[in-house]
């Protein structure tokens, strides 16, 4: 995707609406449209590039200060790792195989205990019961 039909530059620009948390020159962070959980933010470089696939080394402190961001703003929300079970889920999907949609980088960022930790361990949970099941007609 251009930059200039880029849903992220457009908002990161203020030409689509959001609902900001965070901006500053080289971020802004806003709610995700579709939540995963109560607490859904995408922490978004104003810089257009496409995944991280499209990054180069130059890159790095950008993508340093973009997830010291994620921690900071997490803090911010309440979601921090406060010892428990709290904590946090970063997640930056790249390419059609990595689930994106969007391609403009971005890091999503959601509590733990989030629908998408759940499904995760359904998920490890129902590999483990299949595997049993296959393990068991072998040995039959
Ligand atoms: P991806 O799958 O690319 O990692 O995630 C893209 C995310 O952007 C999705 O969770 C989707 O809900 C969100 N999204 C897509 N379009 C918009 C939009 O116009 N505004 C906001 N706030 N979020 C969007
Ligand atoms: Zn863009």
């Amino acid at each position: 995707m251009s930059q200039d039909n880029c849903i992220f530059c457009k908002i990161a620009s203020g030409q689509l609406p959001s609902t900001k948390i965070y901006e500053d020159d080289e971020f802004v962070a806003f709610n995700d449209i579709n939540p995963a959980a109560p607490v859904h933010v995408l922490v978004v470089p104003c810089k257009h590039i496409e995944t991280l696939s499209h990054c180069t080394e130059s890159d790095s402190p950008l993508l340093g200060r973009m997830v010291g961001l994620v921690g900071c703003l997490a803090k911010d929300l309440g979601v921090s790792y406060t010892g428990g079970d709290t904590g946090f889920r970063t997640v930056i999907n790249t390419g059609p195989g990595g689930g994106q949609e969007v391609y403009h980088i971005h890091a999503h960022l959601w509590p733990a205990s989030a629908r998408g930790a759940e499904w995760g361990n359904a998920a490890i949970f129902i590999g483990i019961l299949l595997s049993n099941e296959m393990l068991g007609e072998q040995n039959q």
